[in-house]
């Protein structure tokens, strides 16, 4: 791992930029990509303090940086930094209000994309094999994770989506960016009915926790599908199975498909992701 401004680039390079870092599988996963792909690439994990960000940004560039993966908790001042001087964005990453890609152009300046919702989607029906099509969705969260997926997810025609958030401003503040289709509701309105597909985008898990939805929302033809990723399913998983749930994914294929779309932003190559996802579980 490298401190801001500790970094040198040995080639046109690529890292993951965030704070904490450490954990992060994005290194493995993109030299997998590379070596699929026959492309020689220097990937690497660039810890960020609080208020170091832009900076940061510009001295990677300046070191000769081809693209940055932004992780918590920059992905929102990342969007913010495309937005000036004559830096771009893609739609998704305007309507997701964050970014997760970087591309620094040879023209100069910065295009910020978001690829977390079609990580979602690729996963759910390219490995999984859920249509969304006309499918009635819960999003429980509405943070930037949440934010990140519903506009993939909507492209995709679904019935309905609903999100539930804790704190039920969120909820319906980010319903409304999405018009009729989209409901937003607390935790305890999320059990008025049961659902097609159920994304668990809050925190929780990662406490351990479970985020208070009731169990009537699980019929026994949902998928319930957790953003966090384990080596042992989730707390959540665990819960809908129990409530009678047909089938529980964790995040980790989204992982996985979500780099898959920023290598093809930075390199027009679209990599194999199954034996990438394969071969992470076997880690
Ligand atoms: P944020 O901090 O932006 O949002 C957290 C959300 O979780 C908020 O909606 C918050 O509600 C809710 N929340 C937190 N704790 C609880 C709790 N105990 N009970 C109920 N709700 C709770 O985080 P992100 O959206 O960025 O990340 C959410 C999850 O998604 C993380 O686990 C992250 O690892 C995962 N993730 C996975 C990705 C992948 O590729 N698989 C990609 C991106 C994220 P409130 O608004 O009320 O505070």
């Amino acid at each position: 791992m490298t401190d801001l401004f500790d970094f040198k680039l040995k080639s046109s390079g690529f890292a993951v930029m965030g704070n904490p870092v450490q954990h992060s599988k994005s290194p493995q996963i993109h030299r997998l990509f590379a070596q699929q792909c026959g492309i020689a690439i220097d990937y690497d994990r660039i810890q960020v303090d609080a208020g170091g960000f832009d900076q940061a940004i510009s001295h990677f560039s300046a070191h000769g940086g081809a693209g940055l993966n932004i992780t918590l908790p920059y992905k929102v001042k990342a969007w913010r930094f495309c937005q000036q001087g004559q830096n771009s964005l893609s739609h998704r990453a305007s309507q997701a209000q964050a970014v997760n890609t970087l591309r620094f152009e040879n023209q100069g300046g910065v295009f910020g994309d978001n690829t977390d919702g079609a990580g979602l989607v690729a996963d759910l029906q390219n490995n999984i094999g859920f249509s969304i099509q006309d499918k009635s969705i819960l999003v429980v969260g509405a943070g930037g994770a949440a934010r990140g997926v519903i506009g993939s997810l909507l492209a995709c025609c679904p019935l309905r989506i609903t999100i539930a958030n804790r704190t039920v401003d969120k909820a319906t503040a980010l319903s409304e960016q999405f018009g009729d289709d989209v409901q937003g509701v607390g935790l305890d309105r999320a059990a008025d009915r049961s659902f097609d597909l159920i994304v668990n985008g809050t925190a929780a898990s990662l406490a351990g926790q479970l985020p208070g939805i009731g169990g009537k929302c699980i019929a026994k033809n949902t998928l319930v599908y957790d953003l966090m990723y384990d080596a042992q399913p989730t707390i959540f998983m665990n819960w809908a199975l129990a409530q009678g749930a047909a089938q529980a994914h964790d995040g980790l294929g989204m992982l996985v498909e979500q780099a898959a779309e920023s290598f093809y932003v930075w390199h027009r190559r679209r990599p194999h992701s199954r034996p990438v996802i394969d071969a992470l579980r076997r880690f």
